[in-house]
């Protein structure tokens, strides 16, 4: 069974790193896939990048066709680099580590991303409109960049109050992780 992972909130200094690209395919990193892919549909988001779930890896997952059917169609992206990029689309974005915040962010219209999937193999996908957005946004998050950063000042403002809250909770539950470890747990089973 996977695991329902942490999502690490705004402020959180992971989010802020750019990842480490991804050498070797391990039983380590598959499961770390399936836990991402269990988090986020659990949490009805549309994709989850590995440093929101606290590992600064150059992966992400998402599933653009599950916001339009009831099937899941999971896409897991391992070392992507965008290709081609053009045109101009805007579309309200939300984030799991930025509970409450939506805001209408440009992003590029299309967009050809060059990655590696499950299998180590090298895969192409060319994406358009909302769905180019969605891996956009996650992209960014490798780059240790989240939709925030894309915020006109004004915005930003708007939501500053927000925002305070929760970074915040992101730096108690720093802190409660750092007590944790203190603790040295002797039941290591629930990983
Ligand atoms: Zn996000």
């Amino acid at each position: 069974m996977p695991n329902l992972l942490e999502v690490k909130l705004y402020g959180s200094e992971i989010l802020n790193k750019v990842a480490e690209p991804v050498t070797e395919l391990t039983t380590e990193l598959k499961e770390l896939v399936a836990d991402m892919l269990h988090t986020m549909y659990f949490t009805e988001g549309v994709g989850i990048a590995a440093p929101q779930v606290g590992v600064s890896s150059r992966i992400f997952v998402c599933d653009y066709e599950y916001t339009k059917s009831e099937k899941k169609k999971p896409l897991v992206l391992i070392n992507p680099e965008i290709l081609e990029y053009e045109g101009e689309y805007h579309l309200d974005e939300g984030c799991l580590s930025v509970p409450g915040v939506f805001e209408e962010i440009t992003r590029f219209q299309r967009i050809v991303i060059r990655y590696r999937d499950l299998k180590w193999k090298e895969k192409i996908v060319e994406a358009t409109d909302a769905f180019a957005v969605i891996l956009q946004h996650e992209y960014d998050h490798l780059d240790g960049k989240t939709f925030v950063d894309k915020l006109n000042p004004i915005r930003k403002m708007a939501n500053a109050i927000k925002l305070k809250r929760i970074a915040n909770r992101a730096a108690q539950m720093s802190n409660e992780l750092l007590c944790k470890e203190d603790e040295s747990p002797q039941d290591n089973s629930s990983k």
